[in-house]
């Protein structure tokens, strides 16, 4: 008779986005609940969309469901392909002057020949729920509230929920995005963690994440830390989100050495959405003068 070999249990090392993303929604569908009764008003996320990307479509989507649960209403704007920047600064400047909107996201990546930042650089700082402006990410860096970028948003609060020591660690994030991997560096930085920030022209650097007692990954491509490049018993947050539901970090080998690990999906993915309603809410209280 043969006995089954039994598997390892990693269940306690995995940092989990789902529940957590859940109690950030309930605390925003009660900031919601606490605006109406206070002012009549509903908060409103207008969600714009340039052209059919497949993907884009789904996550636009996504948001304005999530929105419709939170109680929150959905304006939905969507632009042919074809559109110019000067259309689609337009569009945002109706939605920046309309009182009833309270939060603006325009879904990226837009298409090519469209300027990107003349569009974001359009959203005034006080809707800018996507943290995608200058004005926003100049905040974040020096430290001071802001509407941040959910992505590194969320990450902070989920390190935060499994109790990850910030203080005096050293952090890698891989990946220097002005939505990602710049602001998640300048919140580490902000929580008192010594922060190496790697790109494209990094040299060495296996070597450094081998050093990192925090690994953020923002590379954009699947699988690319392997598992024996990273720190014994270190925390890894993995927010990659590759074709096939796959991360930038290879999973199953990261997870015998790590202490924590987010998995793809169910670790930061939920955590940006979550992230997004509760900035929305939270930009519609401070725009209707109701206090915390
Ligand atoms: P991005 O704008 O394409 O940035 C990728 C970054 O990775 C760049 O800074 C790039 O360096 C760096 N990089 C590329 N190849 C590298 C290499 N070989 N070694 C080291 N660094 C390298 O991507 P992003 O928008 O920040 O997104 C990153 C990932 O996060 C993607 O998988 C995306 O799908 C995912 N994401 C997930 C969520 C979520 O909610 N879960 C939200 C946003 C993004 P250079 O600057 O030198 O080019």
């Amino acid at each position: 008779m043969t006995t089954a070999q039994p598997q390892s249990d990693h269940s306690a090392k995995l940092m989990s986005g789902v529940a957590l993303a859940k109690r950030v929604r309930d605390e925003a569908a009660a900031e919601v609940k606490r605006i109406q009764e206070a002012t009549g008003v509903t908060p409103c996320l207008a969600t714009v969309l340039v052209g059919d990307d497949a993907a884009s479509v789904i996550y636009t989507q996504m948001k304005r469901k999530r929105c419709v649960e939170i109680g929150m209403l959905p304006k939905r704007i969507e632009l042919p392909r074809e559109s110019t920047t000067q259309q689609l600064v337009g569009e945002v400047e109706r939605l920046a002057a309309d009182p009833n909107v309270h939060g603006i996201l325009v879904q990226h990546p837009v298409p090519a020949p469209i300027d990107k930042r003349a569009v974001f650089e359009a959203i005034p700082v006080e809707k800018d729920v996507d943290g995608v402006t200058s004005a926003t990410l100049g905040r974040v860096i020096l430290g001071l509230p802001a509407l941040a970028s959910c992505t590194p948003a969320g990450i902070m609060r989920l390190l935060d929920e499994y109790k990850v020591l910030l203080v005096g660690a050293h952090a890698v994030v891989i990946g220097r995005s002005p939505i990602l991997g710049r602001p998640m560096a300048s919140m580490l930085i902000n929580a008192h963690a010594t922060v190496t920030l790697c790109h494209s022209h990094t040299r060495n650097l296996a070597k450094i994440i081998g050093d990192a007692d925090i690994l953020i990954a923002a590379v954009g491509k699947p699988r690319f830390v392997q598992g024996d490049w990273i720190k014994k018993a270190s925390v890894i947050v993995d927010a990659g989100y590759n074709k096939g539901n796959v991360g930038d970090v290879d999973f199953d080998q990261a997870i015998e050495r790590a202490s924590l690990i987010t998995p793809v999906p169910g670790g930061v993915g939920p955590m940006t959405i979550a992230t997004l309603m509760a900035q929305t809410a939270h930009a519609a209280a401070l725009q209707l003068g109701v206090s915390a």
